[in-house]
């Protein structure tokens, strides 16, 4: 071994990758200095209600303007693009353990900015069938973590009786009638505000739906905490 690679595997222990390039990096960090400058957080304009990218005056995006929603508000880091968007998808194909504390860390510190208080944390529960084929819940994963930097306790979980199917190319008020009737929650009567942990926020009819059920159940406020939020296209109103 040369005294180049004596010294570089010393300066940077070999495994240690960037959550984002995967180029290694020194202990103690997990994203490189050039992929957290372009990190696409997400800054003052946003909408009031959901916490997306905003490109226009005003306070609500199209979609929170339209008919009343379940949620009281909601709170993204990062807008779903670049290598927000990577980090998502790598997520959600291999849970690795410096992606899980990268993304835990960001929404706790997003959360706490907030100066919201909550009661419980709670996540969007999948389909037994489902969660067997993917083998973990990524939604749970963040919310137990946020859960335990933030110090409140998780709710009851709630199911998801009913399958969905892809969402993708429906609108909020499709989404939410394919939605309907697909969460259940038999725990005990829910008391406060409750957090809704999840990766990300796309039309907000999951988040809707959710409320709905929680609200019905007792509690008093939900909020919704994503990594990432899309943006909606203000002339056309797609989801990009
Ligand atoms: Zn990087
Ligand atoms: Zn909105």
């Amino acid at each position: 071994m040369n005294i180049f690679k004596v010294f570089t595997s010393w300066l940077f222990p070999k495994g240690l990758v960037c959550v984002s390039c995967k180029r290694e990096i020194p202990e103690g960090t997990t994203i490189c200095d050039q992929c957290y400058d372009e990190l696409p957080y997400l800054e003052d304009k946003t909408c009031y209600k959901c916490g997306r990218y905003l490109d226009e005056y005003g306070k609500l995006c199209r979609i929170c303007i339209g008919s009343k929603k379940h949620f009281d508000r909601g709170f993204s880091v990062f807008r779903y693009e670049g290598n927000a968007r990577n980090i998502i998808l790598r997520f959600k194909s291999n849970h690795a353990l410096n992606l899980t504390e990268f993304l835990v860390d960001s929404l706790s510190e997003r959360f706490l900015e907030t100066n919201e208080v909550v009661d419980y944390v709670s996540f969007i529960p999948m389909t037994e069938e489902d969660e067997l084929k993917r083998g973990y819940n990524q939604s749970e994963i963040l919310a137990c973590g946020v859960a335990k930097k933030i110090g409140a306790n998780m709710l009851d979980p709630l199911e998801k009786v009913k399958k969905t199917s892809a969402q993708k190319s429906l609108n909020f008020d499709h989404r939410r009638d394919n939605l309907k009737g697909a969460f259940k929650y038999r725990g005990k009567k829910i008391e406060g505000t409750v957090l809704v942990v999840d990766d990300v926020l796309t039309t907000g009819a999951t988040a809707d739906e959710m409320s709905r059920v929680l609200k019905q159940k007792g509690a008093s406020r939900v909020l919704f905490l994503t990594v990432c939020s899309t943006y909606i296209h203000y002339k056309s109103g797609s989801v990009q």
